[in-house]
C-alpha cells in the first residue's frame, strides 16, 4: 500500500517522499483514516511502529484543510520526556516540511524564555511534556480554549514517571469538544480507565502486541557474573560490527559507571539519564547520533523513545525489572525494517527477570556460550515444569565447572576478538554429552555467600 491510498494532500506526500517513506507502517495504515475521519482513537503501539507519523500526518491534514488558519493552539500533544517531545517536534517539522503549520515544542529542565518567545509569535501545534505545560498555562502564556485535538502520548510511560496528576489537571483544562488520540504501548488497567475518562466511542487501533514486535530482532544471552559484566561488554566492543550500541542499565549510578570503564578504555562513551542536565543529555543524543560517540549508556526513562535510525546494538548490561520494557529496550533497534541485535547480560541474581522476559515474548533467547565469562557465570536453572523446553539453560549449567577461585588473571580476554556467535545462535549441544562429560559435583548449582557479596559489590 502507498501513502497515496490515503487519500493525502500533495505537500504532505512531497515531505514523506522527502523522507525516503514509501509505505504507510500498519499503525498508519489504520490510525491515519480514522483520525481523518474526527475519531477518538486508542492507539496500543509503542515507538517503533511509525505511531508519531501516525498521527502527526492526519493531524497536518486536517490543519491544512482549515487553511487560512485561526490563532490560537489548535493541537497539544501531551507526551512524558523532553526526548520524546523534541522528537515529535522534529516529525512535525519533517512531515510538515511543505504544510506551512506552526508547530512548537515546550518542556522543563531549560530556561523557559524561548519557549515563551516561541509561544508569543503563535502556534498551531503544541508538543509537550506536564510540567511546563501547567507551568506555562499557569503564567499566562498558553490557553486551550481554541484546542480541536488533544494527543496523549505513551499514556502507560506518564503513569509509569509519576505524571498522572499532572496529566488529570491538564484534562481538566481541555474544551469538552475536542478530538482525541490515545497512545499507549500497553493497555494495564489503570491505563484502561484513563483512556475511557478521555475518550468517546474511540476506534481501537492495535499494531503487534509488545512480545512479537521484537521479531524481527535477533535476540542473544550471555550467562555472566555480576562483576564481570564490564569485561564482558569490553569484549564485545572488539567486535568492530558493532558500530553503534545502547547499552541499558538498571541504575543512573550504574550507567556512569559503565561509562567510566568505557573512557578508561578507550571507548567513545557517554551516558544519559535524569542526573544529566538538559544539555548533557541532548548533546550525548546528537554525538551518539553523529557517530562521535559509539556507545550511549542509558537508563529507561532516560532512553524511552530515543529515535536513532540503524542503532545497530543494544545491549542490556542489567535485565530490567518490568518484562516488557526489555522489548522497549530492544525495540530501539531493528527500526523501520532495519535488522537488529540485542545481546542482554544476565547474571545469576536477574533469574527472575529472565525467566519473566523470556515468558513474555514467548520463547528462550539464544545463549552465547563462547564468551570468556560463561565460567563464572553460574548460570541459572530453569523453573520447574520448563526443563525440556530450555535446552539452552540445561546444556549450559552442565557446561562448565564451578571456579570457585574467582580470579581470572589466567584468561584475559582478547577485546580484538569478534564475539563470533553475536550474530548467529549459540548451537547448544546435546544435553546427554554434556551431562556425562560434566561430573555432577562440579556443576554449579548456586551461590556461595561470598560469591553473592563479591557480586553486590559491583
Ligand atoms: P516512531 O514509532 O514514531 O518512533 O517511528 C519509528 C521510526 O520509523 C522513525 O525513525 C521514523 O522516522 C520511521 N518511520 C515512520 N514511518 C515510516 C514509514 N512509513 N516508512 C519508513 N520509516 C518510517
Amino acid at each position: 500500500m502507498a501513502f497515496r491510498k490515503l487519500s493525502l494532500t500533495e505537500p504532505v506526500l512531497k515531505a514523506l517522499a522527502h523522507e525516503g517513506y514509501s509505505t504507510p507502517t500498519p499503525i498508519q495504515q489504520q490510525a491515519i483514516p480514522l483520525v481523518l475521519q474526527g475519531k477518538d482513537l486508542l492507539g496500543c503501539a509503542q515507538t517503533g511502529t511509525g505511531k508519531t507519523a501516525a498521527f502527526a500526518i492526519p493531524i497536518l491534514e486536517l490543519l491544512q484543510a482549515q487553511k487560512p488558519l485561526k490563532p490560537g493552539i489548535k493541537v497539544l500533544i501531551l507526551t512524558p520526556t523532553r526526548e520524546l517531545a523534541i522528537q515529535i517536534d522534529e516529525s512535525f517539522a519533517a512531515y510538515g516540511r511543505y504544510a506551512g503549520i506552526r508547530h512548537t515544542v515546550i518542556f522543563g529542565g531549560v530556561s523557559q524564555h524561548n519557549q515563551v518567545n516561541d509561544l508569543r509569535r503563535g502556534t498551531d501545534v503544541l508538543i509537550a511534556t506536564p510540567g511546563r505545560l501547567l507551568d506555562l498555562i499557569g503564567q499566562g502564556f498558553i490557553r486551550l480554549d481554541q484546542l480541536q485535538i488533544f494527543v496523549l502520548d505513551e499514556a502507560d510511560r506518564m503513569l509509569d514517571m509519576g505524571f498522572i496528576h499532572d496529566v488529570k489537571k491538564v484534562i481538566a483544562k481541555l474544551p469538552e469538544k475536542r478530538q482525541t488520540l490515545f497512545f499507549s504501548a500497553t493497555m494495564p488497567p489503570e491505563i484502561q480507565k484513563l483512556a475511557a475518562v478521555l475518550l468517546k466511542h474511540p476506534a481501537k487501533v492495535e499494531v503487534t502486541p509488545p512480545s512479537s514486535t521484537v521479531d524481527k530482532i535477533e535476540q542473544r544471552l550471555c550467562h555472566v557474573a555480576k562483576k564481570e559484566k564490564p569485561e564482558l561488554l569490553l569484549h564485545l566492543l572488539g567486535n568492530p560490527e558493532i558500530r553503534t550500541t545502547l547499552v541499558f542499565t538498571r541504575t543512573k549510578h550504574g550507567a556512569d559507571k559503565v561509562v567510566k570503564i568505557l573512557q578508561r578504555n578507550k571507548v567513545r562513551a557517554a551516558a544519559i539519564h535524569g542526573n544529566k542536565s538538559q544539555n548533557a543529555r541532548q548533546a550525548a543524543l546528537a554525538d551518539f547520533k553523529n557517530g562521535t560517540l559509539r556507545v550511549l549508556v542509558a537508563t529507561d526513562i532516560a532512553a524511552r523513545g530515543i529515535d536513532i535510525d540503524e542503532l545497530s546494538h543494544v545491549i542490556n548490561f542489567d535485565l530490567p525489572d518490568v518484562p516488557e520494557t526489555y522489548v522497549h529496550r530492544i525495540g530501539r533497534t531493528g527500526r523501520a525494517g532495519n535488522a537488529g541485535i540485542a545481546i542482554s547480560f544476565a547474571s545469576a541474581d536477574e533469574k527472575e527477570e529472565l525467566r519473566d522476559i523470556q515468558k513474555l515474548i514467548g520463547k528462550n533467547i539464544p545463549v552465547i556460550t563462547d564468551h570468556p565469562f560463561t565460567e563464572n557465570a553460574h548460570v541459572m536453572a530453569p523453573p520447574p515444569g520448563e526443563r525440556t523446553a530450555r535446552p539452552s539453560s540445561r546444556q549450559k549449567q552442565g557446561d562448565r565447572p564451578q571456579n570457585n577461585n574467582r580470579g581470572h588473571n589466567n584468561r584475559q580476554p582478547n577485546r580484538q576478538q569478534p564475539v563470533k556467535k553475536a550474530h548467529s545462535p549459540a548451537q547448544p549441544k546435546p544435553a546427554a554429552h554434556q551431562h556425562q562429560s560434566q561430573p555432577k559435583s562440579q556443576q554449579p548449582q548456586r551461590l556461595t555467600l561470598e560469591q553473592w557479596e563479591e557480586e553486590e559489590r559491583w
